[in-house]
């Protein structure tokens, strides 16, 4: 769960309970939701499933005093919505070292890839105590966008791809600081906070970003070479990605706390991908369904029979043709299809086509002669010409 979650979820809202319930009231809330939607009472429910997942998660906060009162103030904070750091909680003075300023980004280990749970998060924010002690706050990753193409088979079935990413990441020559010496100056004009007020009305203040540090709440006196004293720089790695079974050619996913990482202790960004999907030589789909065309015989067709029919990835299934399929029938082999996200798969949908053959031998020709002169009597366009008539 990433902090932007925290802040833009609304528990109350998953539990229905109002925002001053009491403990009891939650419980309960809990307790009838939990055994509505039960994977045990919902089996192959993927919607039910999900919804259990928010339940708890809304009970692991709310039914937790401590959780519940950092959960309140967070909001309270950051309001619904947009995870958008505000100025300093205080007015008055500020204290301001660095050594907190950089405890975060030491803690998630170089500043790279780090997670940034809830603890780094509001255990910066709230545990620390002190009115008037003000933080730089910490600052959610950016979201990356990427691509990949993947096999018709390996959407079917899922894959797990290597994707190269390039990201903003802290500089390292610099652990991020923007200064050569990895000391830089906390920035004057706003007091290390990275905003500054954009003058007050009606008892509220609107900030902007500080136009001297760009917000980053810090001057390098010797900028670092390698950054020019932005302290990013651009990170490149390879990630192993799953992507889930049953994507669809130009379908965006996302994958959370995949981007790029945050900064001082912040949470990752996401990661979107959007996946192409390359043709199969015999299969198709429709949503679920693998479709296929199978070429059948006049004979087959007409007299009835047993067709052999492949499948994507599985052992050939046999089709009983009923005798008189028309040309373009299309039937249904149960569970050969695209895997679905409740696990369960599509159809396959077979179209029959009669073939016609291009030669004849000597035997088939003198049996289709026969045929033609049986069916001499008979105009299969005598109907065609009767309807063209009428209306
Ligand atoms: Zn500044
Ligand atoms: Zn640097």
């Amino acid at each position: 769960m990433s902090t932007k979650d925290f802040i833009e979820k609304d528990y109350y809202k998953v539990l229905g309970v109002p925002k001053d319930a009491t403990e009891a009231e939650i419980k309960k809330a809990y307790r009838k939701l939990a055994r509505e939607f039960h994977p045990d009472a919902n089996k192959g429910n993927a919607r039910a499933e999900e919804r259990f997942k928010e339940i708890s998660e809304a009970n692991d906060v709310l039914g937790d005093p401590k959780k519940r009162k950092e959960y309140d103030e967070a909001r309270a904070l950051f309001g619904n919505g947009g995870f958008r750091p505000g100025p300093g909680a205080g007015g008055g003075s500020f204290n301001f070292d660095l050594g907190d300023l950089f405890g975060g980004n030491a803690q998630s280990g170089g500043g790279f890839g780090g997670g940034g749970g809830l603890g780094d998060v509001f255990g910066g924010l709230f545990n620390r105590g002190g009115t008037g002690t003000t933080r730089t706050q910490p600052r959610r990753g950016q979201d990356v966008d990427t691509e990949v193409t993947l096999s018709f088979t390996e959407a079917i079935e899922g894959a797990t791809v290597p994707l190269r990413m390039s990201s903003q990441a802290p500089c390292k020559a610099c652990s991020g600081t923007g200064d050569k010496n990895g000391t830089p100056r906390v920035c004057p004009t706003c007091v290390g906070t990275g905003q500054v007020a954009r003058g007050s009305g009606g008892g509220f203040s609107l900030t902007d970003p500080c136009p001297d540090c760009k917000g980053r709440g810090l001057i390098a006196e010797h900028p670092c070479l390698e950054c020019k004293g932005s302290g990013r720089a651009k990170s490149s790695r390879t990630m192993q990605v799953r992507i889930p079974a049953g994507v669809t050619d130009g379908q965006r996913i996302r994958l959370r706390g995949k981007g790029a990482p945050g900064e001082r202790g912040g949470p990752a960004g996401d990661l979107y991908v959007v996946v192409h999907v390359g043709e199969h030589p015999v299969f198709g789909r429709k949503g679920d369904n693998l479709t296929v065309t199978v070429p059948v015989t006049f004979a087959e067709a007409a007299l009835g029979g047993e067709v052999r029919v492949p499948t994507l990835g599985g052992p050939a299934v046999t089709l009983k043709l009923p005798p008189g399929t028309p040309n373009g029938r299309t039937m249904r082999a149960r569970g050969k299809g695209a895997v679905r996200s409740d696990g369960t798969r599509g159809d396959l949908l077979v179209t029959v086509e009669v073939s016609v053959p291009k030669d004849l031998s000597g035997k088939a020709r003198d049996a289709l002669e026969a045929y033609r002169e049986a069916t001499a009597g008979e105009d299969p366009r005598a109907e065609l010409f009767e309807a063209a008539k009428g209306a």
